[in-house]
């Protein structure tokens, strides 16, 4: 690969959704008021809000929430050695918490739901590409021996496309103790209940090309989570080509097809892993899974020959979406 022919850019590691803010938003008398709390965690923004009359108490339910984002962090990151999933990669016999146990359980669900689309063990392939902070492009030879190390048996785990997601519905279920709330780690968001307006929470979901608008705004309350999966939250730039962080397990290579996809279910874990999924299967394949799995709606993002985009929605999909104004 030839240095000077290439051109190198790292893509912002911001929120793929967005809580858009509700000004004046508070109820009445009692005073149920938004306490909010912005971290860096996950290797992404967090941010969480709790609806609660008391100041105090909010804050220690943010601070409950936050240590359960820390501490799956702690848990399922394949960056940090002491990690349980680092240790794993050393000593395949080294023990799981429940809470690995149960993110490794659902994505091997997903993978065999997607059709291996969603693979949990990329871990050698994704350092092999470097990320999350890629700074040129591997060679064939090198992804090739990636995904042959991704089927053997014990292989390197990579859990980046699930665990935002369930550490999202702990932080969420820590927070409902004391109010409606509602959680957003870069791609994954969890709710409950409702605003203290008892109107739904109002979501963006950034247009994958110009992340200062959105491309629909999403009305959720009760028990609901959405992820969005993009090609423009980690991605490396060479001779105009976008190599992205979610890869096609079969190839080793980034998916291509897609620009984004948001799903929206019960639970952040399995609308995290989804959304993944569904980027690597493609609109058609991925539109087809999604409509037939009972409890997730989705949309995916292409974009056609002159640069617009085309939305592909599951049929129960609308039903989420604040109109256009
Ligand atoms: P997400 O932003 O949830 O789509 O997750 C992307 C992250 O998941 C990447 O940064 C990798 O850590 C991991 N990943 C990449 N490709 C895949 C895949 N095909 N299946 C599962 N995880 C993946
Ligand atoms: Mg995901």
């Amino acid at each position: 690969m030839s240095g000077s022919a290439t051109r190198t850019l790292r893509g912002a590691r911001g929120a793929l959704l967005l809580t858009i803010a509700c000004t004046a938003c508070s109820s009445g008398a009692a005073k149920h008021a938004v306490h909010d709390r912005t971290d860096f965690v996950l290797g992404t923004v967090a941010e969480l809000k709790v609806v609660c009359a008391s100041a105090e108490e909010a804050a220690r339910a943010l601070q409950r929430a936050y240590d359960e984002l820390s501490r799956i962090e702690r848990l399922a990151s394949a960056y940090i050695d002491t990690s349980e999933v680092g240790r794993l990669a050393l000593d395949p016999s080294a023990p799981l918490s429940a809470d690995t146990r149960e993110i490794l359980r659902v994505a091997r669900e997903v993978q065999d739901a997607s059709g291996g689309a969603f693979c949990p063990t990329l871990g050698a392939l994704l350092k092999i590409w470097g990320f999350p902070e890629p700074a040129a492009l591997p060679d064939s030879a090198s992804v090739r021996e990636g995904v042959r190390l991704s089927r053997l048996p014990n292989a390197a785990l990579d859990l980046g496309g699930i665990a935002k997601g369930y550490a999202v519905d702990l932080a969420a279920g820590a927070l409902a103790e004391t109010g409606s709330c509602i959680v957003t780690a870069g791609g994954d968001l969890a709710v409950r209940g409702t605003r203290p307006d008892g109107k739904a929470w109002l979501i963006g979901v950034q247009d994958p090309r110009d992340t200062s608008r959105f491309v629909v705004k999403l009305r959720v309350s009760g028990k609901v989570s959405v992820s969005t999966s993009g090609d423009y939250q980690r991605f490396l730039m060479v001779d105009g080509v976008r190599y992205h962080h979610i890869l096609d397990p079969s190839t080793g290579w980034p998916a291509r097809g897609l620009r984004s996809v948001t799903v929206i279910g019960p639970s952040a874990v399995l609308t995290d892993a989804w959304s993944t999924a569904a980027f690597v299967l493609g609109a058609q394949e991925g539109l087809a899974r999604l409509e037939a799995h009972p409890d997730l709606e989705g949309m995916l993002v292409e974009e056609d020959g002159a640069g617009r985009l085309v939305l592909h929605r599951t049929s129960g999909f609308s039903k989420y979406e604040e109109p256009n104004e």
